[in-house]
């Protein structure tokens, strides 16, 4: 390269770069203060002084812009472009029409407008979380809400921490820690990512016994496993699958019985934790808190947020001077919950106090009860909808689908719902196609979360309830695929 080319080239050079506003004038300008008054001075001055940069690049490269065009309004709009996307939080509110009600991804349990207003209140003004207003002194965290879980189980005390994985844990350590747990090999089960009944067992530092086998386990083998270094009598709820065929697995009652006549405690993880018959809603059939207590379990724990509809949280319920060793264990305090989680579960459990009025109050009873002929109309009122949204190139019908409890909760049983399915109108290479509108559905502003199955991908409207509807009707013109 000679050097009359290479000068000619640094004159061009700089007299590009000089077309690039300074940072300082850009900031100064009357449309960066509306910027700078919602994100401030900082953030500000670095997104302009990223979008400067990132303009010299293009010039550098080539680019060519109008010369009608402000390139001092182009980095406002660059920056504030930035600024929003950085500020947008990370956890962010989806539609799930999966079909899946209490979809462990997607946060479980919604809460009821009572629960939502309680935790307000408690994010924004001080509470008396751990002190008695009768008496003027300390108080404990449980006392609030003991009371109540103990009316609606039947059970002579409680204790609440961070999830039924932590009741467990908290359970075995205190009762079994060093000593033998004895459980059928039926109920030895994962539920989801790392939930392990033999890892939480050793982690506890509780040595566990297995018994039976996969598909049968009798009376007898719990009776001749007991020695002197067992801590305790355990089942487990078959969350999320089920054993069928030639099964045989001992009651409560009668393994609590079994316990009890050797001097045993007896504990369940029942892990839904149900407060109420599902029967007498349409639901099938869950054995409840209630029931297992009067069975004869010793210590019962569960969800908050499975069927009970509450915020995430474990539940332990049981014989007093069993809760009483669990609450004095040193491994309550760094599982034990927040007051946003005895302000939500409260008004939750409240709600049982009136079993007439639970479907419709209490959400995720409400969501699981919708029948199909509401989301068969939401279904055809969509349709149109969505197929104009869509144009030709794919086909959108009404159609019958079915729904699931979800978090392990029933897993055999389904409930009939209504919704869309959308499929490539030309038929062949129908997979990449679902999946691009799948892509398109999730990057909406509230994405969209459906299922594909049967070369189609799947929205299941049970979850869609009307006060949601227009807005997912109004994002629909957003949809790019
Ligand atoms: C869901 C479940 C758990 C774990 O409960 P989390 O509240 O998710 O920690 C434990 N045991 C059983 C039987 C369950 O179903």
């Amino acid at each position: 390269m000679s050097e009359v080319s290479g000068n000619q080239l640094n004159r061009d050079t700089r007299a590009l770069l000089a077309r690039v506003p300074a940072v300082e004038r850009v900031l100064s300008s009357a449309q960066a203060q509306p910027l700078i008054d919602e994100y401030g001075r900082t953030q500000v001055v670095d997104a302009i002084r990223a979008a400067a940069d990132s303009l010299r690049r293009d010039l550098l490269a080539g680019t060519t812009f109008d010369e009608s065009f402000s390139l001092e309004t182009k980095l406002i709009d660059d920056a504030s472009r930035t600024l929003a996307a950085r500020a947008r939080p990370h956890l962010r509110a989806v539609f799930n029409l999966t079909g899946t009600v209490l979809h462990t991804n997607l946060g479980r349990a919604l809460l009821p407008d009572e629960a939502v207003r309680a935790v307000i209140e408690a994010l924004t003004r001080p509470m008396n979380l751990e002190f008695d207003l009768a008496t003027g002194s300390r108080g404990d965290r449980d006392d609030l809400i003991d009371e109540l879980i103990c009316e609606l189980t039947g059970a002579e005390a409680a204790t609440v921490v961070n999830n039924n994985a932590a009741a467990v844990l908290l359970t075995l350590s205190a009762l079994a820690s060093k000593k033998e747990v004895v459980v059928s090999r039926g109920e030895l089960v994962e539920i989801g990512g790392a939930f392990r009944i033999p890892d939480i067992m050793s982690r506890a530092g509780a040595k566990l016994r297995e018994i039976g086998t996969t598909n049968r386990t009798h009376l007898k083998d719990y009776d001749e496993a007991i020695n002197a270094r067992t801590a305790l009598l355990m089942k487990v709820h078959c969350s999320n699958y089920a054993i069928e065929g030639f099964t045989k697995s001992v009651s409560v009652d009668e393994v609590a019985q079994l316990a009890h006549a050797r001097g045993l405690p007896m504990a369940v993880d029942l892990g839904s934790g149900t407060l109420v018959d599902l029967a007498q809603f349409g639901l099938p059939t869950e054995p409840t808190v209630r029931e297992t207590v009067e069975a004869g379990a010793d210590l019962v724990t569960f969800s908050g947020d499975k069927l009970l509809g509450g915020p995430q949280a474990g539940l332990i319920v049981g014989r007093a001077e069993l809760i009483r060793k669990i609450k004095k264990h040193p491994l309550k305090r760094a599982l034990r919950v927040g007051k946003l989680t005895l302000a939500a579960l409260e008004p939750v459990l409240q709600l049982y106090r009136a079993p007439e009025l639970l479907r419709e109050r209490l959400t995720t009873l409400r969501l699981l009860t919708r029948p199909a002929v509401d989301m068969q109309e939401q279904a055809s009122r969509l349709q149109a909808v969505l197929q104009r949204t869509l144009g030709e190139a794919y086909s959108v019908t009404a159609e019958p689908m079915m729904s699931q409890i979800g978090s392990g909760a029933l897993p055999v049983d389904q409930l009939p719902s209504f919704g869309l399915a959308m499929r490539n109108a030309a038929g062949k290479r129908g997979g990449r196609a679902l999946m691009k509108l799948e892509e398109a559905l999730r990057a909406l502003p509230r994405p969209v979360l459906g299922r594909i199955a049967d070369d189609a991908l799947r929205l299941d409207l049970r979850c869609l309830e009307a006060a949601d509807e227009a807005t997912f009707v109004a994002q629909c013109a957003e949809l790019r695929i």
